[in-house]
């Protein structure tokens, strides 16, 4: 079984068809990489895998559950999704503790010391011991990112969506956040990951789907999208951006 799986989806705003019948199957375990120029619509579709978007048609999956079935409860799906922007998101006025355990204490109803030991043994292991205390303006960029990655892993998703993340970031911290979704990708956590770090996406991705004009112009594994291109759209494209 997928851990995700759209079918046919289709999203238009106003006139502008922004997904135009994605196909994608996300196996348990495995990294999909979305490349494609801005505006191809990747953003739209991790938005869309986590109900912040609601589709004109077509259907998606996760697990065994027709998330798009309008009696689905929104909420309680993205319990089991987690997701990390380009922008850190961090709440300014909680400490990087409270930042984490906010979500599992108040929407799945954790316990506080359970939800504070689960934060702290990830802290750990994301290369953030000593941090929980610091108000996020206290952080670098990079340490900031890591710890939304924390948080969004601090509710045991089945799935992690990244959106460029780390696109607003300095180019010495890169490598810190890129060797995190390393370790979650050795530790099998399935992820669908928007990004314009090709060397990244083509090390990490199991499959790589690239996006134009909203459709997935040609999909295949790391080894075909970035050795041997079919297309000639997929071909500029990586000669542009590589
Ligand atoms: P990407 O992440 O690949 O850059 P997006 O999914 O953000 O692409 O955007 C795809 C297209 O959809 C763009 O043309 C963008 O302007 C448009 N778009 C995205 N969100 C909205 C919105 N809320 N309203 C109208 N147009 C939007
Ligand atoms: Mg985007």
């Amino acid at each position: 079984m997928n851990v995700l799986r759209m079918e046919s989806v289709r999203k238009v705003f106003g006139t502008h068809v922004v997904l135009d019948d994605v196909d994608l199957d996300v196996p348990p375990h495995t990294v999909t990489a979305l490349i494609g120029a801005s505006g191809s619509g990747k953003s739209t579709l991790l938005r869309c895998a986590n109900l912040l978007e609601t589709v004109d048609d077509g259907a998606i999956w996760l697990e065994d559950q027709e998330i798009t079935d309008p009696r689905v409860d929104a909420d309680d799906v993205r319990k089991r999704i987690g997701v990390v922007f380009q922008a850190y998101n961090l709440f300014p006025h909680l400490s990087v503790l409270d930042n984490i355990t906010l979500a599992p204490r108040r929407v799945h109803g954790v316990a506080r010391r359970e939800a504070e030991d689960r934060a702290l043994a990830l802290l750990d292991r994301l290369g953030l011991r000593g941090k929980a205390g610091d108000y996020p303006d206290r952080l670098s960029g990079g340490q900031q990112q890591r710890v939304a990655i924390v948080r969004a892993l601090a509710t045991d998703p089945k799935l992690l969506l990244l959106d460029e993340i780390t696109a607003a970031l300095d180019p010495e911290l890169v490598g810190e956040v890129l060797e995190v979704v390393r370790g979650l990708k050795g530790d099998g956590m399935t992820m669908v990951i928007a990004t314009h770090e090709m060397g990244f996406a083509r090390e990490v991705a199991d499959q790589v789907c690239f996006l134009a004009d909203g459709r997935v112009h040609e999909r295949g594994t790391s080894a075909e999208i970035f050795g041997s291109p079919r297309e000639e759209r997929t071909q500029q494209f990586l000669r542009r951006i590589t």
